[in-house]
């Protein structure tokens, strides 16, 4: 069933990543796509995998722990793309190869004291929270540059950019205003010394062509894909 859902809808969201890319005059290769394949069975990852797709996002730790235990720490790049908990900081560090979501300066210290304790580096993208939605997480605007600059600090973490998620609307200029939110944090962030974060992490299904138009550099994307989460 993912073989079909996917041999049907990746060269779709593929082509619309192209042609945002194109209307941006950005280059296709300089979006990542991310598999979002949270609440779908190992199939859908199998499906994925075997069709190219290379990056696989999860939102929860224990499903990522599943998954990763199932198919290998290898097989895949692994993105954590949702909230850690503080106690499962480590697992996250472990099972992931990029976190998406450092949301909390305290989450950062736990991470990255976990990845030093390993004698690693983790490539980190810090969240910010644009929309204003108390559900959402992640740094706010006011405080985002400054938290880089914290985090930036920290032995354990490697600072690869920022993410964040839109509110879930349909109004084109609020979800355009959000991700221009994002890329103006990215050029502050960037007079930081040492900021050598390009990633913007942002559009999901969505939303993904107006992220994609407005810089993003990593689309994390599900139902597009894999169709709707089973429940
Ligand atoms: C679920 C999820 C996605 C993908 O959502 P879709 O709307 O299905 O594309 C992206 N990012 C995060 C953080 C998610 O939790």
């Amino acid at each position: 069933m993912y073989e079909s859902r996917l041999l049907n809808n990746l060269p779709r969201v593929r082509e619309a990543i192209e042609k945002a890319t194109m209307r941006a005059g950005r280059n296709p290769g300089d979006v990542t796509l991310v598999a979002v394949t949270k609440a779908h069975p190992p199939e859908a990852l199998r499906a994925a995998l075997a069709a190219g797709i290379r990056d696989l996002g999860e939102n929860r730790i224990e499903e990522l722990e599943g998954k990763v235990g199932l198919l290998g720490r290898d097989a895949a790049t692994w993105h954590m793309v949702g909230h850690v908990q503080g106690r499962k900081a480590k697992q996250a560090v472990e099972l992931a190869d990029m976190i998406h979501s450092l949301d909390t300066y305290k989450l950062a210290r736990r991470v990255s004291s976990f990845a030093s304790e390993g004698g690693i580096r983790v490539p980190v993208l810090v969240q910010v929270k644009l929309s204003g939605e108390e559900a959402k997480s992640g740094f706010s605007r006011d405080r985002a540059v400054e938290a880089v600059h914290e985090i930036l600090e920290l032995p354990g973490v490697e600072v690869r950019g920022l993410m964040t998620m839109a509110p879930f609307v349909d109004d084109e200029r609020v979800l355009r205003r959000t991700f221009v939110g994002l890329r103006r944090i990215q050029e502050e962030a960037c007079k930081l010394p040492g900021y050598e974060g390009r990633e913007l992490s942002m559009g999901m299904t969505n939303d993904f062509e107006l992220a994609v138009e407005e810089g993003s550099t990593m689309v994390r994307i599900g139902t597009a894909l894999f169709g709707e989460r089973p429940r």
